[in-house]
């Protein structure tokens, strides 16, 4: 079992971040990409962000709408 991510959320439960990626479990290592459906490791917020920046489908500085 591991809780590292339920632990990252507790702590950190502005990130920005998982307003892109969702965990099909709450107990799961990697988050899919809602942008992608890419898998990426959660454990640490680097791998999310990094992914956020070379993400395709990521909408970046769109406006409204
Ligand atoms: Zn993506």
């Amino acid at each position: 079992m591991n809780l590292n991510c339920l632990k990252t959320l507790e702590r950190q439960k502005t990130s920005e971040v998982w307003l892109h990626f969702v965990q099909s479990k709450p107990t799961d290592v990697k988050a899919r990409c809602i942008h992608c459906s890419e898998l990426i490791s959660c454990k640490t917020k680097d791998a999310m962000g990094k992914h956020m920046r070379i993400c395709k489908m990521m909408p970046r500085e769109v406006p409204d709408g």
